[in-house]
């Protein structure tokens, strides 16, 4: 969502007439998306407000602006704690960017609302010409106990379906193929709109993929208690809709689960990756994982790393608990998980998530995968690199062009890639 977001203000600022710079202390202008999820954002954000306020101090008109979740979570305090700040502004007011700019001269400016216009709805500058974030829905209405997400971007908020088909179908003449859905909870999509504008997840995923010119429908993220067999379905009969499915799961303890309060169990959450499974038995899932949580117990631990081998991940974030302010455990429940323990265990779980990776990933070798190509490998220039609609990295000897479908025999797999050569003939996928 942070990327999204700042395509969007790269778009707003570029329909004002600005244009990149590479280096920073060229800027007029110096723009922050900030995240605060984990400390260890707001870690990093600090060094580099430091090296701000430096510039700033070189060249006083320069404009520094400060906007995204952080800056939500501090607003106005931001111009005290940080006085050489001229404009900071939440996540919900991204299409204000340009009277920001104007009001600036006059005084600092700080807004902070998160009602307004979705970001969604703004000019977007896309990394890659082929690929488009979309934004289905805002805000959150979960409450897990550790995450500050709805406090900074609020209530959950869905756009109607027609403005979503719009913004895609403009996407799709302008060269888009594939598309990620975006929100917080994607698959409570729609609960709050009007019953006569109503439509479900499922619905949305099927009208998007009839788009002409999309080929390939991702979403991110859906929450388990969520999934309902429908979007299961869609996986299954509509071609575009990819075999990726992330499934957060946060924890393999149900004791932890409920103290996260993320409403499901240990064993619903088997239940439904055996029903997903029962119906796309090649279906890759990934996850998101957090070690240290309090009152996270060895045995604990042990659950989530046997989730991971009992599952069978094809791929896994890992996160180490970050108490966070105005979350329930952030603000009641003690960080007593030393850090020593959080680190051994985060260890051994990406060496747990590696194994089971790799595992998943040697099932591709020897088939023929469809790879999108996004460009040379980042490790290798003589190779190109692209996506299976599993979502897998493939690193492969060819030539096509950028956002070309091709398909690619998998020769070799890792725990995050895989390797292979563009198929000679016109091979079937998948075989
Ligand atoms: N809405 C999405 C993602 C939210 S944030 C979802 O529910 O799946 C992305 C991930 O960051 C979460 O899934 C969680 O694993 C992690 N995260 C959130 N808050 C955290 C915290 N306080 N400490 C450590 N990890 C956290
Ligand atoms: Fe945070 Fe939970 Fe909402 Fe995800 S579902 S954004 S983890 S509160």
């Amino acid at each position: 969502m942070n990327a999204h977001d700042s395509e969007r203000m790269h778009g707003v600022l570029e329909s004002l007439g600005y244009a990149p710079v590479d280096d920073r202390d060229a800027a007029d202008l110096i723009v922050f998306n900030t995240c605060t999820i984990r400390g260890s954002a707001d870690a990093r954000f600090m060094g580099n407000l430091g090296e701000a306020r430096r510039i700033k101090r070189e060249r006083p008109d320069t404009v520094v602006a400060v906007g995204g979740c952080w800056a939500q979570s501090q607003k106005q305090n931001v111009f005290t704690e940080f006085p050489f700040v001229d404009i900071a502004f939440g996540p919900g007011e991204i299409n204000r960017l340009g009277e920001f700019l104007a009001r600036e001269r006059i005084a600092p400016v700080g807004a902070f609302t998160l009602d307004g216009r979705f970001s969604g709805e703004l000019p977007s500058h896309r990394q890659r010409p082929h690929q488009a974030w979309v934004q289905i829905s805002v805000g959150c209405n979960c409450v897990c106990s550790y995450c500050i997400v709805p406090f900074v971007r609020g209530r959950e908020r869905s756009r109607p379906l027609d403005e979503v088909i719009a913004e895609v179908e403009a996407q799709a003449a302008d060269g888009v193929v594939e598309v990620t859905l975006l929100g917080q909870n994607v698959n409570s999509y729609g609960r709050d709109l009007s019953a006569d504008t109503r439509v479900t997840f499922a619905q949305m995923l099927a009208a998007v993929s009839a788009v002409e010119g999309i080929s390939r429908v991702r979403y991110m993220s859906p929450h388990p208690k969520d999934i309902r067999d429908d979007v299961i379905i869609a996986h299954r009969d509509i071609p575009e809709v990819c075999e990726h499915i992330h499934l957060p799961a946060q924890a393999g303890s149900s004791r932890i689960l409920k103290a996260m309060r993320r409403t499901y169990d240990r064993d619903r959450y088997l239940a439904l990756v055996r029903r997903i499974r029962a119906q796309l038995p090649d279906i890759a899932l990934t996850t998101d994982l957090i070690v240290g949580f309090p009152g996270e117990t060895e045995e604990d631990f042990a659950e989530t790393l046997s989730l991971v081998a009992e599952v069978g991940y094809d791929g896994a974030y890992t996160f180490i608990y970050s108490p966070r302010p105005n979350t329930q455990a952030g603000d009641s429940m003690e960080d007593d998980v030393p850090p020593e323990v959080k680190g051994e265990r985060i260890a051994r779980l990406i060496e747990a998530v590696h194994a089971s990776a790799r595992q998943r990933l040697g099932r591709h070798v020897g088939t023929t995968q469809e790879v999108l190509v996004e460009g040379p490998s980042r490790t290798n220039d003589k190779l190109l690199s692209g996506r299976t609609r599993h979502n897998v990295t493939v690193n492969f000897a060819g030539t096509a062009p950028v956002s070309a479908c091709v398909r690619v025999v998998i020769e070799g797999a890792s725990s995050h890639t895989l390797a292979g050569r563009m198929a000679d003939v016109a091979a079937p996928v998948g075989a």
